[in-house]
């Protein structure tokens, strides 16, 4: 039975918070019953820098009951490193760990079945979304497009799935390796490894307030996934490189035979030649530069190159902090 820690980041949500923390307080308080976790187990609201009253009612809600903390942020620092940030704080607390969302969107009777996962020996439990009928249609089309684009780019994530997740210690302890300050953490988590498993949710409407993602953080979101999982787009160019260089080849054949078929001006066969193979040669070399770029960026990101499950063996001081 172990501790369950419910990390939820919250950035401007005074609409949504006194419900979201009664149906939570509930549902923490069933599974306490149920002996699924331990009484100890605590919901840890995180103020990422919000402008209304959310951090008064936090301070609200743990003076009244100290199931519920809170973590203050010093400014708006964007929801990842919120949740960043509640999950380090809790790693050193926390059995197990669960993220999600302030507006109940998040489905919270999936909660039980994460931690059936959990009981049943996952370390990490991909809450995903069965469909999306309540998304606007916009919505759906510009996430799914996206989820699909990730994948084409060789960005491995987990298919219509958000935040909503369940993570063990150890996860947490493996998670706290990597040293990225463009975080996705979505494509993180599947590079920790594990023992994994999904659970399926319907995701509900927003209970209230307006969506802290309006068009514009979104894209920036999609490039940041996609910059910070994948040095595809830099391969991209090297191959549109060596196709333009072909490209070349063929018209360094076609303006020769105009050139001795006598249908060319002068000095017209060298213009397009050079313009063609230039340009081919320029895109390779854009290419190589930036399949070094990509390594460094790779390199300065300083992921553990290695992450132990588990260690057979009698000296109990090498096993690290497991
Ligand atoms: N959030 C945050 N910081 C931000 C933006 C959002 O902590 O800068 C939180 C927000 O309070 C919510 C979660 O991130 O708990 C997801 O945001 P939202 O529900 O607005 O996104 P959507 O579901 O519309 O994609
Ligand atoms: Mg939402």
């Amino acid at each position: 039975m172990g501790k369950l820690y419910c990390v939820i980041p919250c950035y401007n949500e005074q609409e949504v918070l006194p419900e979201t923390s009664s149906r939570i307080r509930e549902k923490i308080e069933e599974l306490i019953s149920k002996g699924k976790i331990s009484p100890e187990s605590r919901v840890v609201f995180v103020n990422d820098g919000s402008k209304d009253e959310t951090w008064n009612i936090i301070s609200a809600l743990h003076e009244e009951n100290p199931v519920f903390q809170g973590i203050n942020l010093s400014k708006n620092m964007g929801h990842q490193n919120a949740l960043l940030a509640g999950l380090m704080t809790v790693k050193d607390y926390c059995d197990a760990c669960i993220s999600m969302d302030a507006d109940l969107q998040d489905d919270i009777n999936a909660i039980e079945q994460m931690i059936d996962k959990f009981n049943d020996g996952f370390d990490v439990v991909y809450g995903v979304r069965s469909k999306r009928a309540t998304d606007t249609f916009f919505k759906r089309v510009t996430a799914e497009s996206f989820y699909k684009l990730m994948e084409g780019l060789g960005a491995k994530t987990v298919y219509n799935h958000a935040d909503y997740r369940l993570m063990s210690k150890r996860a947490l302890m493996a998670l706290s390796e990597f040293g990225e300050v463009n975080l996705f953490l979505r494509g993180i988590v599947p590079m920790v490894g594990f023992k994994s498993d999904i659970v399926y949710y319907e995701r509900a409407e927003r209970f209230a307030g307006e969506s802290k993602y309006p068009l514009k953080k979104m894209i920036s979101f999609a490039v940041q996934g996609i910059t910070s999982l994948s040095t595809k787009p830099i391969k991209m160019i090297t191959g549109l490189g060596v196709l333009i260089f072909f490209v070349s080849i063929l018209v360094f054949i076609y303006s020769l035979a105009r050139y001795f078929t006598g249908h060319t001006v002068a000095g017209w066969t060298t213009t397009v030649l050079s313009v063609w193979a230039i340009g081919g040669l320029i895109m390779i070399s854009l290419g190589v530069i930036g399949e070094y770029i990509g390594k460094i960026y790779l390199e300065t990101k300083n992921r553990p190159r290695y992450i132990i499950e588990s260690y057979l063996g009698d000296e109990e001081e090498n096993r690290g902090d497991l």
